[in-house]
């Protein structure tokens, strides 16, 4: 991200954004409720138009009105706080539909790579179930299994575990640590501060528009140097 800019009306979001996140990184946004991490991320995801800037993808700019969204989506997987699966339709089903709908692969291949999916994030046992069947944390690691199963070359995840109890956090952000380690590129919003430290390459903290600190786990967290940072620090841990 260069330079991107974001206000709805008056209210500015994103004031001028820069961020880089190389392949197989994890990159960690933290910051107050409302400090526009959500907004960053649907910028990526092409959920939001930018008002300026450039967002760059594999060094395409995809905020060029001319790309074709859908497949620059296509190519990302992107993972909310509202697990947003479909309570009518099958595990199995919610996993496949965006493999056959957006990138048109054949009904046996979908279902065959949306089991395989399944059985990454524990849950082979449980494709014929309906949503309101499982735990959250088995619907929020339905909804990163959906994400995943279409390859994609970045994962965008805001605030997954925010609305699990506090027992099942551990198996979603577990889940998120071994993707991690298989060389997934993310980024990440959290107030998950032990994922952190122990999972990102680089902490972003957000405040007033901008990336206002930024460093590795040990640094930001660690070691801030910005007033404003050690202040959120200090009220969150
Ligand atoms: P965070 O995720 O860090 O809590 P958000 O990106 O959700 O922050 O929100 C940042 C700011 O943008 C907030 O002031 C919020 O009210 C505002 N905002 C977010 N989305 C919209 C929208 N669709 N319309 C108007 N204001 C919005
Ligand atoms: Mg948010």
């Amino acid at each position: 991200m260069q330079g991107v800019r974001k206000a709805f009306g008056t209210n500015v979001v994103l004031d001028g954004v820069d961020l880089d996140v190389d392949a197989h990184r994890c990159v960690v946004l933290i910051g107050a409720s409302g400090s526009g991490k959500s907004t960053l991320l649907r910028t990526v995801d092409l959920l939001e138009d930018v008002d300026d800037g450039v967002i760059l993808l594999d060094g395409e700019d995809i905020t060029d009105p001319r790309r074709d969204a859908d497949a620059v989506r296509a190519r990302m997987g992107m993972v909310f706080q509202a697990f947003n699966l479909f309570p009518h339709m099958r595990v199995l089903d919610n996993v496949t539909l965006a493999s056959r709908l957006v990138h048109r692969v054949p009904r046996r291949e979908a279902q065959e790579r949306a089991h395989a999916m399944l059985e990454r994030v524990g849950l082979g046992a449980r494709a014929d179930a309906f949503p309101d069947e499982l735990s959250g944390g088995q619907q929020q690691r339905v909804a990163i299994a959906r994400a995943l199963v279409t390859s994609p070359r970045l994962m965008l995840l805001d605030e997954v575990t925010s609305a699990l109890d506090p027992e099942l956090v551990g198996e979603v952000l577990d889940l998120l640590g071994e993707l991690k380690a298989e060389g997934m590129t993310m980024v990440v919003a959290t107030h998950e501060m032990g994922f952190a430290r122990h999972v990102a390459d680089e902490v972003c903290y957000l405040h007033a528009g901008t990336v206002h600190e930024r460093g590795t786990p040990e640094q930001v967290l660690g070691d801030p140097q910005q007033p404003r940072t050690r202040e959120f620090l200090r009220r969150i841990i």
